[in-house]
């Protein structure tokens, strides 16, 4: 495996504002050419078709494009960011069967390779879970505990489901092979049509007493509390995998993984888009106009701001670095804007309404009746 992975629109060829049509033109010209089938035994084709592969999952689902855009490659490779093997985005291998659905079916005629062997190693299922964060917490990131009921070999009977002193038979219908061929005539000839024995399930074994604690099921469910970390910068509705902790694989194939959906709950004042923070800070009126120091909050608490002098209302200003920091390095953040917000005062009181008169009288040239009153704002 190549150390750092190459650039999706270079392995594919095609310029990053590519579209649907250019992409999947592009991919099916690399995987006629690389496919195994037409390559056999060339690692290198292999190779370079798992790349192109790779590359056309994620560019065609518009979510990962836009993750792979803002996060690069490492977004999609496992450990990429965060400890421990946890916080790998979620790259999802079944998805590919889509695509080779799709792509294959009108390059190889609509044959889809041979059924899959029922006795043959799978990994198990994905366990979906989800995590809620507060807002401050996917800036920053953090470590949550969540409860998952996971599956566990059952301890009574070692898996097998049957019941301690008693083995799962072979199944007599199928002969252990957990497939029925069925011959059928067609205008073709003779079609064979495989499918997975009803009898046994396509395990090839049939209990027939059942282990009273797993129901001959093999195993048993456990809520267990798994500590997830979150790295900062994650945002709603990402997903963490946690690898092999998902159920357990069928024929002794390795254990499926555990997902957890990170749902960040919104925030009365701060918005976010990507690694942009926006938020909206009232000012008054007499700031806008002389100036002044103001106070604005920040993820960070509170930063001071110097408002210029005859600032007009709507006007945008950027706190540079207090935004997300980014997924790839949390030492590189966004920005902040800040919309400042002309407050006109809703009730003014005899002395407040004076005042703003005179402010306006003298705006229009108009002589105060005594000179005592210069501004109501300079004291
Ligand atoms: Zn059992
Ligand atoms: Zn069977």
């Amino acid at each position: 495996m190549a150390e750092s992975k190459r650039d999706y629109y270079e392995v594919l060829g095609v310029s990053k504002d590519a579209d649907d049509a250019a992409l999947k033109k592009a991919y099916r010209k690399l995987a006629k050419k690389y496919h195994p089938d037409a390559n056999p035994g060339n690692e290198e084709a292999a190779e370079k078709f798992k790349e192109a592969s790779e590359a056309y999952s994620v560019l065609s689902d518009p979510e990962k494009r836009r993750q792979y855009d803002q996060f690069g490659p490492d977004a999609f490779s496992q450990g990429g960011a965060g400890a421990g093997g946890f916080g790998g985005f979620d790259f999802n291998g079944a998805d590919m069967g889509d695509i080779f659905g799709d792509i294959f079916g009108d390059i190889f005629g609509g044959g889809r390779r041979s059924s899959r062997n029922a006795n043959a190693p799978m990994k198990g299922a994905n366990v979906h879970s989800s995590v809620r964060i507060s807002f401050e917490e996917a800036i920053h990131g953090c470590e949550k505990e969540i409860k998952v009921n996971l599956k566990e070999t059952c301890s009574k009977c070692g898996g097998t489901g049957a019941k301690p002193g008693t083995k799962p038979e072979t199944c007599p219908k199928c002969g252990g092979r957990g497939k029925i061929v069925y011959t059928q005539q067609s205008l073709f000839g003779t079609v064979q049509n495989v499918q997975s024995c009803p009898e046994c399930g396509g395990t090839g074994k049939v209990i027939r007493e059942k282990c009273p604690d797993c129901y001959g099921s093999g195993y048993v469910s456990r809520l267990k509390t798994i500590k997830v970390k979150i790295p900062a910068g994650i945002d709603n509705g990402m997903k963490l995998r946690d690898q092999g902790n998902g159920d357990p694989g069928i024929n002794g194939g390795p254990r499926g993984d555990l997902l957890v959906e990170v749902i960040v709950a919104p925030h009365p004042i701060f918005r976010r888009q990507d690694t942009t923070i926006f938020s909206t800070v009232p000012i008054s009126f007499a700031t806008a106009a002389l100036g002044g120091t103001i106070k604005i909050r920040t993820v960070d608490g509170e930063e001071e701001y110097e408002v210029k002098a005859g600032t007009p209302t709507d006007t945008k200003i950027r706190l540079k670095g207090k935004g997300v920091p980014s997924l790839r390095n949390r030492n590189v953040r966004g920005d902040q804007y800040i919309t400042l917000v002309v407050q006109v005062p809703q009730s003014l009181n005899a002395k407040q309404k004076e005042a703003l008169k005179a402010f306006d009288d003298a705006m229009h040239g108009i002589e105060p009746e005594e000179k005592k009153k210069k501004g109501f704002f300079g004291k």
